[in-house]
Formats: C-alpha cells, sequence, structure tokens
C-alpha cells in the first residue's frame, strides 16, 4: 500500500501540458511513429520488451523491465506501473496478464507497462522496502542521478516513463502484512484540467471505495510519490489498490485488469465505451493505529468491516499472552486493511481506518 507520511510542500506547480497530448488535440504530426523505452523501441502497431537500465552506484545496478505497446493508431500515451513495492503480488500478476492481452492492432495510443520496478524485493520477498537501501520504492519520487539504488531507480522511472506519459495509473495491493480491501486514490492538485480527468479515470477504474485527498506535495522536485510526480508534472493520474497479505487472489488480479482496460476504454486508447462507477464510497480521511510496543496481534475484524467508533477491532499480548494493547476504531467508518501477521513492533501499522464522507459526493 502506500504509506502516506510527509511534509506537506507549499511550492506550487508551473508545469506545461504534455506534448504529446496537444499534438492529440489539433493536427500536429504523429509524435509517437516509435515509442523508445530504455532500452524497448516499438514502433506503430508493434509490441516491444526491454529494461529500463539503472547504473551502479554505490550499490548494484538494477534493470527494471518494460513493455512498450505502440498502438496502431496515434493516440495517448498511458503508463502503468505495479511492484514499486515487491511484494505487493496481485498488482504485479495483474500487469503481468494485461502484458498477454495488450493487442497493439486495437490500440489508439501506446502503453507503458511497468510490471514490477522493485525486482531486489520481489526475489527476496522482503517486503515496503528495497532490500538493498531500506527505502519505499515509492518515497523518493523524483529521484536522483547519484542516490542510493531507490533514488537512482526513481530518477529513472521519472526520465522514461513519467516523463514520456500523459496519463499515469499506480497499481499497489495489501502487503504481506496488510489484510487490505480494494480502494482507489484521488489525488486532487487545485489545476482543474488535471483534476477533473484524474476523477474520471479513478470512476472509469471502478473500485468502489475512493480515498480522496488535496494535501500532498505540489512541488514537482518534492513529488515523493511516483503517481504524484504526474500529477505535479500536470498529467492526470491515479493510484489503485487490490491485493491482501502476499495472495494472488483471481478477483484481486482481474479487477485491476478490467480496471487499467475501463480506463484505457475511457482514453480512447481501447475501443468500446467505459462504464463508470456511479456511486462509489468517499472517504474523507484514513485514521491509522499502530502498535505501542512489541507484541502479538490479534484480529477481530475482516477487511472491509463497517465499524462503529470505539470497538474493539484487535489486541496485542506480550509473548507470554498477557493483553498489552487494545485496538478499537479510532472513528466510525470501514477497515480499509487490518494487519495480517501477528508480529507487532512499535510503529506497526494494526488499523487502517477510512472515514465515509458524509454527503459522498467529492
Ligand atoms: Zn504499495
Amino acid at each position: 500500500m502506500i504509506t502516506r507520511r510527509f511534509v506537506i510542500a507549499l511550492a506550487l506547480a508551473a508545469v506545461a501540458w504534455p506534448a504529446a497530448a496537444r499534438a492529440q488535440a489539433g493536427a500536429a504530426p504523429d509524435a509517437h511513429q516509435s515509442l523508445t523505452v530504455g532500452t524497448a523501441t516499438a514502433h506503430r502497431g508493434e509490441k516491444a520488451t526491454g529494461v529500463i537500465h539503472v547504473p551502479a552506484g554505490s550499490d548494484p545496478a538494477l534493470d527494471i523491465p518494460v513493455v512498450v505497446v505502440n498502438g496502431a493508431k496515434p493516440g495517448p500515451v498511458l503508463a502503468l506501473v505495479a511492484g514499486l513495492h515487491g511484494t505487493e503480488y496481485a498488482s504485479i500478476i495483474a500487469l503481468e496478464q494485461l502484458i498477454g492481452r495488450l493487442d497493439p492492432a486495437r490500440l489508439s495510443g501506446s502503453v507503458i507497462v511497468v510490471p514490477l520496478v522493485n525486482v531486489p524485493s520481489f526475489e527476496q520477498i522482503v517486503p515496503h522496502v528495497n532490500p538493498y537501501d531500506h527505502k519505499s520504492m515509492n518515497g523518493s519520487y523524483p529521484g536522483k542521478a547519484d542516490g542510493t539504488q531507490t533514488d537512482r531507480a526513481s530518477y529513472a522511472m521519472t526520465k522514461e516513463v513519467v516523463d514520456q506519459c500523459d496519463y499515469l495509473i499506480d497499481l499497489h495491493g495489501g502487503d504481506i502484512d496488510e489484510n487490505l480491501r480494494p480502494y482507489s486514490y484521488l489525488v486532487t492538485t487545485g489545476r482543474a484540467d488535471v483534476d477533473r480527468v484524474s476523477r474520471e479515470m479513478v470512476l472509469a477504474f471502478g473500485i468502489d471505495h475512493i480515498i480522496l485527498a488535496d494535501d500532498w506535495p505540489k512541488d514537482p522536485a518534492a513529488s515523493r510519490y511516483l503517481h504524484n510526480t504526474a500529477l505535479t508534472r500536470g498529467k492526470p493520474s491515479i493510484a489503485v489498490e487490490a491485493g491482501h497479505s502476499g495472495t494472488v487472489e483471481p478477483d484481486d488480479v482481474a479487477l485491476l485488469v478490467r480496471g487499467c482496460e475501463q480506463v484505457m476504454r475511457y482514453l480512447h486508447i481501447l475501443p468500446g465505451t467505459a462504464r463508470s462507477i456511479a456511486h462509489p464510497v468517499w472517504i474523507e480521511k484514513v485514521l491509522t493505529v499502530s502498535g505501542e510496543q512489541p507484541g502479538i496481534f490479534y484480529p477481530l475484524v475482516a477487511r472491509g468491516t463497517y465499524v462503529a467508533s470505539g470497538m474493539r477491532v484487535g489486541y496485542v499480548t506480550d509473548f507470554v499472552g498477557r493483553t498489552l494493547q487494545e485496538v478499537r476504531a479510532p472513528a466510525a467508518g470501514v477497515v480499509m486493511f487490518i494487519r495480517a501477521v501477528p508480529s507487532v513492533w512499535k510503529g506497526a501499522s494494526l488499523l487502517d481506518l477510512g472515514v465515509v464522507k458524509e454527503d459522498s459526493q467529492p
């Protein structure tokens, strides 16, 4: 999932609408007769595979796999990214499926698919962070060329993927220790044109619980998160989450695959009409309850449960069975995720509670 801990940046973004979108709107020549991302170059009507090479620095080099699907007809460029957290498996497998489903002959526009950014996390089964530098790979954007591997990978993703796309979807899910119900993020920027399209993208994606936020960093030089890096560069973008506790459930994978294809219909990259969700549950804030000390967590509710304020949703004991902490809902709302494993340390996330927006109209 995406852990939101940051200092609010107040600088206003002064960014240009992407050249590709301008070309699409007018009669400008086809900007993407060929599209190159990393070592993958696809001409119109082709699908190409390659890697985004992150050079070695103070720690090893990294090759991030990438697929470029360049549609037979011109249109916008959509980037689909998963595996910033390499053990959020359902989101990674969803993009693996989508690679096989994308037929360039049917596309008007292009899709850049990056199914697994954090390859070391995936290979070593290390949740949340890159094992080389212990940084979240969704926390250092836009990155830098001379930092640790996460910084350098973020820099390469910004240059190769964010800068070349018009729209972006960042796919996540519950990590190994997160029993998570599916939800999306709609982050508003204050730019009406960008916010309108992001909103239509999240409705087209179709997950029925949507977290609203307007306080993410506005400075393109300190965007922190991948999809916020696109937003601060004027590119409508969303983040979505499905999957839980290290599983690859068909329902979660299908939700993500279908959602990406719905957004592709909304953007007219795929033929057909997007059927947007009409009445989502809008979540106006998320309250986190954390572990107060090391111990063993016992959940008492399932993900997705609607709970009353003060309801007991779990408890923590020491290693000889004495209760250390009662975990109660800090407000009325929905359990967005609850801890999926017994291990607890001071500061470990036990519960994310979503508070539903009263009128449910953003
Ligand atoms: Zn994640």
